[in-house]
C-alpha cells in the first residue's frame, strides 16, 4: 500500500515553524549564513539577497543586537536595499551585507575578523565585504589577510580607502538635480539647506555646497561636530529638533534613517528631501506618498548616497579615483530620470526608483538563456581583481 507522503506546501513554509526560510522567502533573499566561532568571539550573520547582476557586495555592520531576531532582521533589510542601489546604480554587483553581533568599542580583536574573514573566504566570491557602521579600515585589513574579496581597504594596500568623500559627492549630485526638478535650475547658490548630522558624510557635503554658495545649517547631536562644520563652512548650528521645522529649500538627513516619520512629515517645511542617510524614510510606502501629497520632491536614498558603493566597486577593477568620480557623476541622470519617471506615472519617487531597479535586474537577468562562453563578470569585473590578489 502507497504510504502518504507529506510534502510541506508554501503555507507550511510560510507557516511560524519556519521562520528564516519565511523571512527570505517573503523579502526574495537567495541565502542567509550564520557564522559562529565562540574562541574568537564571533557571531556573525552573512545575508545574500539577489546575485543575478554579479557577486553581492556589502558592508558588515558591527553592532550590539539586543537579540538574534533583530539581527536577522537588520541584515535581510540592509542586504536587500544593497541589491536595488547596485542595479539603479547601473553596477554589475548583486546584494548583501553582513552583522557582527558585538560592541564595536570593547568586542573586537584579530583573532575575530580573521575567522570572519575565513567564513567569507568560503563563499567564493558570492559575497563580497566592506565597512559599514561599526567597522574601521584596521579591521578591513584584518579580514583582508583572510580573503581577497573585500573592498574598502586602505589605499596604502591598494584600495580605495574612506567612502564617505564620494559619498558626499553623489548626494551633492543627486541634491543638485532635485534642485533642476523642483525650481528648473541646478544652482545651489542661495538656497536654503538644513544638513541633520555632522559626521563624515555631511561635512564634506557641506563643504560642496558652501562652495556653490548654499545658506547652510547644521545638527548634530554632538554639538563639538556640528560646531566643527560651522567652522569650516560657515553654517548656522541648530539643535537637533529644530532641523525638523526650519523653513528650508532642502532637506539633507545625513545621520540615522528613519527621520521622515509619523512625528515628523508633517512639520517639514521644505521643498526637497535629498540626503546620504540609509532608509530616510521610516515606512517607504506610507511616509513616500505623504510626501508626495505634500509635495516635497525625495530624491531616494540609495540613489543618491550610491557613491560609496560605485568607489568600492571601482576598487574591484583596480581603483582609479577619478573614474569613481565619473561614474559618481552620473547620480544626476539617474535623479532626473526617477523624477521623471515618478511625474509620467503620478508614483512616489521612491516607487519609481524601486520600478527602475527591479527592470534592470529582470532585463539583465534574461540574457542569461544566451548561451555565453565565459562568466558574466568574466575580463571586467572580479577577474582583474582575482588576479592582483592571489
Ligand atoms: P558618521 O557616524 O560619521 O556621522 C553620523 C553623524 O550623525 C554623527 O556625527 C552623529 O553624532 C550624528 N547623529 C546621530 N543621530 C543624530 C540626530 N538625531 N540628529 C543629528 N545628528 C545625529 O556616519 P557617516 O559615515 O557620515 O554616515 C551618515 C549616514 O549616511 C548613515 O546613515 C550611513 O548609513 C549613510 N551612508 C554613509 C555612507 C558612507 O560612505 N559613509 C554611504 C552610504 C550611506
Amino acid at each position: 500500500m502507497n504510504q502518504a507522503v507529506s510534502i510541506p506546501n508554501k503555507e507550511d513554509i510560510e507557516s511560524k515553524n519556519f521562520p528564516h526560510f519565511n523571512d527570505l522567502s517573503k523579502l526574495e533573499h537567495e541565502q542567509l549564513i550564520f557564522c559562529s566561532r565562540p574562541d574568537a568571539g564571533l557571531k556573525a550573520i552573512i545575508a545574500i539577497h539577489d546575485t543575478t547582476l554579479g557577486p553581492a557586495l556589502g558592508g558588515t555592520r558591527m553592532w550590539n543586537y539586543a537579540s538574534e531576531s533583530e539581527a536577522v532582521r537588520d541584515v535581510l533589510r540592509l542586504s536587500r536595499g544593497m541589491t536595488y542601489k547596485a542595479a539603479i546604480s547601473g553596477l554589475n554587483l548583486g546584494g548583501g551585507k553582513a552583522v557582527i553581533i558585538g560592541d564595536s568599542r570593547t568586542d573586537k580583536s584579530e583573532a575575530l575578523f580573521r575567522a570572519f574573514g575565513r567564513y567569507i573566504d568560503g563563499l567564493g566570491g558570492r559575497y563580497i565585504t566592506a565597512e559599514d557602521v561599526g567597522m574601521t579600515e584596521q579591521d578591513m585589513e584584518w579580514i583582508f589577510s583572510e580573503t581577497k574579496y573585500v573592498t574598502g581597504i586602505p589605499k596604502a594596500l591598494g584600495g580605495s580607502g574612506n567612502p564617505s568623500p564620494v559619498t558626499a559627492y553623489g548626494v551633492y549630485m543627486g541634491m543638485k538635480a532635485a534642485a533642476k526638478k523642483a525650481y528648473g535650475s541646478d544652482s545651489l547658490e542661495g538656497l536654503r539647506i538644513g544638513i541633520q548630522g555632522a559626521g563624515s558624510v555631511a561635512s564634506n557635503l557641506a563643504s560642496y555646497l558652501q562652495k556653490e554658495g548654499a545658506v547652510l545649517f547644521v545638527s548634530d547631536i554632538f554639538e563639538e561636530k556640528a560646531n566643527r562644520v560651522s567652522k569650516n563652512t560657515g553654517a548656522t548650528v541648530v539643535e537637533p529638533n529644530d532641523i525638523y521645522t526650519l523653513d528650508l529649500h532642502i532637506f539633507s538627513p545625513c545621520a540615522l534613517g528613519g527621520v521622515v516619520n509619523d512625528d515628523t512629515v508633517g512639520q517639514l517645511q521644505c521643498d526637497i528631501i535629498a540626503g546620504g542617510a540609509n532608509n530616510i524614510l521610516d515606512d517607504e510606502q506610507r511616509h513616500g506618498k505623504l510626501l508626495k501629497e505634500q509635495g516635497i520632491y525625495y530624491a531616494p536614498d540609495y540613489v543618491i548616497n550610491a557613491g560609496g558603493i560605485i568607489n568600492i566597486s571601482s576598487e574591484l577593477e583596480g581603483y582609479n579615483e577619478e573614474m569613481a568620480l565619473n561614474k559618481t557623476s552620473r547620480i544626476y541622470d539617474t535623479t532626473i530620470k526617477i523624477f521623471e519617471y515618478a511625474e509620467k506615472h503620478d508614483i512616489p519617487t521612491y516607487r519609481a526608483s524601486n520600478i527602475l531597479a527591479e527592470q534592470r535586474i529582470e532585463s539583465v537577468a534574461k540574457l542569461g538563456t544566451v548561451y555565453s562562453s565565459k562568466s558574466h563578470f568574466s575580463g571586467r569585473l572580479g577577474e582583474l581583481y582575482m588576479k592582483d590578489r592571489t
